[in-house]
């Protein structure tokens, strides 16, 4: 009969398994360029966006 340290051990091994999937796609290489969305010279934009304007949860300061 599995317990709960089974049941955690099954969620910690999908997570485990998500992020090793992941981790595996691909990376895109990147174009230099001006950013599409906040005007920004970036030498690596990905689908016209630079890496911040890519990752909207972080807070830009500047
Ligand atoms: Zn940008």
């Amino acid at each position: 009969m599995a317990d709960i340290a089974d049941f955690a051990n099954d969620i910690a091994q999908a997570h485990l398994d998500r992020n090793i999937a992941a981790a595996r796609q691909p990376i895109l290489v990147g174009v230099a360029g001006e950013c599409e969305d906040c005007g920004e010279d970036s030498p690596r934009l990905v689908h016209g966006r630079c890496a911040p304007c890519r990752e909207p949860k972080r807070i830009r300061r500047y």
